[in-house]
């Protein structure tokens, strides 16, 4: 027994998103049935659904950044009622039980944590993500969306949100540090803002100079281009944090050469080809060189309350279902304004 839902998927990998329907699993005692109202195209989408990071499941319905209102509630849900707004991350389950579920850092269980998309589920069932009309999702997965943030410049928080909070957070970007965000997409911008309410300094470094404006906008106090060589010459030694948001592989020697002694490089970018150092960039200066992946379920709740209480959403462009594929091709082409966010009601309309 099922609910049918209007979806966007891609069929086989590398193959444009067309309009389906899917089954959504009748509400279990804890589950949340959510409207969605808007779904982000995230990098990662276009990286599963080109299997950059290895074999898929297919079809795929893509989408972790979900926000909506709840729709209905199963008999053992206190947390959640219908009419709420709420949203979903990366993860729709994981054990509960192991360290680091105990923890809150449910995206390391040791069973896996099983991802909203392109994942079986552990009753065996394939997971679709947010390109669709509906979600079931355990209400341990659900976040609550504070009242001041607009649904639609919410969705991208759920993933690029976390992700750069997570790491800001843990690596110090607070008053009196300098911090670097590489690449001003959608993960970036966001850093941008994010590391700005922390209290940071805040440099953008992107492949040119064409979205200084909306840099220095965003609240960073520079802008350089990765394209001029002199840049790095220019800021080397400069910060004690660099968050690397890169879809693609970089000259990481080049980045830790920016960095203050016993700074950190920390990469949230996910490219399927290897990075690669040189053991001097990193010994040279007591340097890091380390990695961010989301973030557990009560830090993004933490997240979104720090967002709403600093005015923080994201920079997007709206678009419906038939849009996908175009979208798909600039977000890859480093043409986005920040974050595209699908009206998940034009889906099968
Ligand atoms: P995005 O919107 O496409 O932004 C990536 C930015 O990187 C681009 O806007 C561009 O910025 C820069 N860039 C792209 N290609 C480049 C190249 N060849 N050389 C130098 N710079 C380049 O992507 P996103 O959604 O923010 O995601 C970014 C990466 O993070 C993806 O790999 C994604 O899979 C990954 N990710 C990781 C996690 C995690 O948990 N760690 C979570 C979500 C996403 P400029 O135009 O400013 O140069
Ligand atoms: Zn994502």
């Amino acid at each position: 027994m099922s609910t049918t839902t209007h979806a966007i998927a891609a069929p086989s990998p590398g193959a444009p998103l067309s309009p389906t329907t899917i089954e959504r699993r009748d509400l279990r005692p804890d589950d949340v049935l959510i409207d969605i109202a808007y779904a982000g195209i995230c990098h990662s989408d276009i990286h599963q659904v080109k299997e950059d990071w290895g074999t898929a499941i297919f079809p795929m319905v893509p989408g972790h950044e979900i926000a909506g209102v709840v729709a209905a509630v199963g008999s053992a849900v206190t947390k959640y009622q219908v009419g709420d707004r709420v949203g979903v991350g990366c993860m729709v389950d994981s054990c509960g039980e192991c360290e680091y579920c105990v923890a809150g850092t449910e995206q390391f269980c040791v069973k896996g944590n099983v991802q909203t998309y392109n994942a079986v589920g552990f009753d065996g069932e394939n997971t679709y993500g947010g390109y669709s009309r509906q979600v079931v999702v355990k209400d341990a997965f659900v976040c609550r969306i504070p009242e001041g943030i607009g649904l639609d410049v919410a969705a991208p928080l759920l993933c690029a949100g976390i992700t750069t909070y997570s790491p800001l957070n843990r690596w110090g970007a607070g008053p009196g540090k300098k911090v670097a965000v590489v690449g001003l997409g959608g993960l970036g911008h966001l850093a941008v803002k994010i590391a700005v309410a922390m209290g940071a300094e805040v440099t953008v470094l992107s492949q040119s100079l064409k979205k200084q404006e909306d840099g220095l906008k965003l609240g960073a106090k520079d802008y350089f281009a990765t394209g001029d060589p002199s840049t790095f010459q220019a800021l080397r030694g400069r910060f004690d944090l660099i968050l690397n948001t890169v879809s693609a592989t970089l000259p990481v020697d080049s980045y830790l050469g920016m960095l203050r002694v016993g700074g950190a490089m920390v990469n949230v970018g996910a490219p399927g080809e290897p990075l690669s150092y040189n053991a001097f960039s990193l010994l040279g200066g007591n340097k890091v060189l380390a990695g961010s992946m989301i973030g557990g379920i009560a830090e993004t709740q933490e997240m979104l309350d720090f967002c709403a209480e600093h005015g923080i959403g994201a920079e997007i462009e709206t678009i419906s279902a038939d849009q996908v594929n175009v979208a798909y091709e600039r977000v890859e082409n480093s043409d986005v304004r920040y974050r595209f966010v699908i009206d998940t009601a034009t889906i099968g309309a």
